[in-house]
């Protein structure tokens, strides 16, 4: 069988988890399986890179900070070659660079256009066990990117598409995906298995567990996918196209921290002002979320929007440097709110199901200050500080009410 194996970075968090991932690799090669590894970086090292940089400098550009960011993958793959060499097996490092991962030119946000599977592929014929840097990507000047926060997972499942590999295993601290983060509702249950777009909706709504554009691509590669421990031998949850439990009522909670909020407020009543705003925003590559518009009063009205906390700033600038040709009062934004979302595919048929959800954040005393639905989510703005018991609480709603979750 070829396998890709992808290990996060608590995984490889340190010498010791290193020495016991490298076991893990060579027990499965071993077994007669090619095995191609991908890896993220090191426990918290890219974020002690953001740090770095931002100590010297804040508005570094996107381009510095990937040339930077990608060096952490590098070291893990260097390590765990070095781990395995060890061990006495062939194996090879290799980045993107190397595999000709090549993605589009997005700095800090780069998508996969395509993967050359001739050098992986050699050194699979010389029997290594290949060890891929995760979340980089090399635009058409050559030059490196990375693909967004949490981005190796899309790595992995890319590089399993490419191959036509036969399974596609996620490795990470968690034994699985669960109706909820179980490190936020701890009556969490594990699921079996999930389906490729109740994944994607989880994923996309903050289920950070795996990376979205890796759901996105293995639903359209049919891609073997499983999600599993890299500490247990437990067995993980798979993510199938269909899969054999019923339909469910909610079948997950989803919480996303990285979110902001911007209010453009007395705007004039006439058509045209969103398209100006949001189309100024997408120029910069902006996306925006949750958007709320208010009943004209007066020839005037309030939009509120959000994006992630990063792009806040820029945001808000982008707006105010427009302002005479948008034309608004006010500007006010900020960062201490977080979303909430229910999902699941049997929504649409059951309008029961966001009376349900505001009771119990009612009852938890928690306000809302935004909604968004769709037929298979419903998604509640709320203070970030009110976010984990607002999760805690909808999940209890939806267990207690004898509706099956998961
Ligand atoms: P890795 O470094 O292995 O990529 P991540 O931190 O990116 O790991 O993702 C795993 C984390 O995702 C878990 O530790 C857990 O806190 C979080 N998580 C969020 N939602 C879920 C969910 N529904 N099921 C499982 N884990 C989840
Ligand atoms: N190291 C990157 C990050 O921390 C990519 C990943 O872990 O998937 O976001
Ligand atoms: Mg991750």
């Amino acid at each position: 069988m070829l396998i890709v194996k992808k290990f996060g970075g608590s995984s490889v968090a340190n010498a010791e988890r290193i020495n016991h991932v490298a076991q893990t690799i060579v027990k499965s090669y071993k077994e007669g399986n090619q095995v191609v590894v991908v890896l993220s970086a090191q426990g918290d090292t890219t974020d002690e890179l953001i740090e770095k940089a931002m100590e010297i400098n804040p508005e570094a550009s996107k381009r510095e900070l990937d040339m930077l960011l990608s060096t952490g993958e590098q070291q893990s793959v260097a390590l765990m070659a070095m781990a395995i060499e060890k061990l006495g097996y062939p194996v090879i490092s290799l980045n993107a660079f190397q595999c000709k991962i090549y993605s589009t030119s997005t700095y800090g946000n780069a998508r996969i256009k395509d993967i050359s599977t001739e050098r992986i592929n050699n050194e699979l014929e010389r029997k290594n066990i290949v060890i891929i840097t995760g979340f980089q990507g090399v635009n058409r000047r050559l030059d490196i990117t990375t693909l967004g926060r949490g981005g190796s997972d899309t790595s992995a499942v890319a590089l399993a598409a490419k191959l036509g590999a036969d399974i596609c295993e996620i490795y990470t601290d968690v034994d699985g995906v669960y109706t909820c983060d179980p490190r936020i509702v701890k009556n969490a249950r594990k699921l079996d298995e999930i389906t490729y777009d109740e994944m994607l909706e989880l994923a996309t709504l903050g289920a950070k567990v795996l990376h979205n554009r890796s759901v996105e691509l293995a639903k359209k590669y049919n891609v073997n996918l499983v999600v599993r421990s890299s500490m247990t031998d437990a067995e993980g949850t798979v993510v199938k196209e269909d899969t054999k439990v019923e339909r469910m009522l909610v079948n997950g909670v989803a919480v996303d921290k990285d979110v902001a909020r911007i209010a453009v407020m007395g705007v004039k009543d006439e058509p045209g002002v969103a398209f100006k705003i949001f189309s100024l925003l997408s120029k910069e590559k902006i996306s925006v979320d949750l958007i709320i518009q208010s009943i004209g009063r007066e020839k005037i009205k309030d939009i509120s929007f959000t994006v992630t906390k990063g792009e806040m700033k820029q945001a808000v600038k982008i707006i105010e440097d427009n302002k005479n040709s948008i034309g608004f009062d006010s500007i006010s934004y900020n960062d201490n709110v977080a979303k909430v979302s229910a999902v699941g595919a049997g929504m649409a048929t059951n309008p029961g199901v966001a009376s349900m959800m505001f009771e119990a954040l009612y009852d938890a005393g928690i306000n809302v200050k935004m909604i968004s639905t769709s037929e298979i989510k419903i998604t509640v703005l709320v203070n970030d500080r009110d976010a984990d018991r607002a999760a805690v609480a909808v999940h209890d709603k939806f267990m207690d009410a004898g509706m099956q979750i998961g």
